[in-house]
């Protein structure tokens, strides 16, 4: 495996703002953060992304979301909190990581940069059956 920044931080051998860790996962703050209290949440194990994370360590970093997304609501007074996560070459670690971050009224932040736009329902009923006849 090539050098993980992740992975290295969960180990100890590189510095980061911890604030919640157990056996299995590690979250801090992100450096380069969208709103301050910006936090990866991320396995200690390395698992690249969504589709290759066993399905244990998903709902153990789904609920730390959840209990970090009332803290940071507590603690920062912000209007509410977004989640994100990234894979394939869209995943700029490498390692898979839950982006969780305050969100303030007016913050400048936005999901879709390119805007989203209406879908036609023959796009709609096309992807619509491709899931749904895709199987498990
Ligand atoms: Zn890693």
């Amino acid at each position: 495996m090539p050098h993980c920044v992740v992975c290295a931080i969960a180990s100890g051998q590189l510095e980061a703002h911890v604030v919640f860790e157990n056996q299995h996962i590690v979250c801090f703050l992100d450096h380069m953060p969208i709103n301050e209290g910006h936090v990866l949440l991320c396995p200690r194990e390395h698992h690249a992304d969504l589709t290759d994370l066993p399905d244990g360590l998903l709902a153990e970093l789904m609920l730390a979301a959840k209990a970090l997304a009332n803290k940071l609501q507590g603690c920062l007074k912000c209007d509410g909190v977004s989640l994100l996560q990234n894979n394939g070459r869209f995943n700029e670690l490498g390692h898979f990581h839950l982006h969780l971050f305050p969100r303030f009224q007016g913050d400048g932040f936005s999901w879709v940069s390119r805007g989203s736009r209406l879908a036609s329902r023959e796009a709609l009923a096309r992807v619509h059956d491709l899931l749904r006849n895709a199987g498990e």
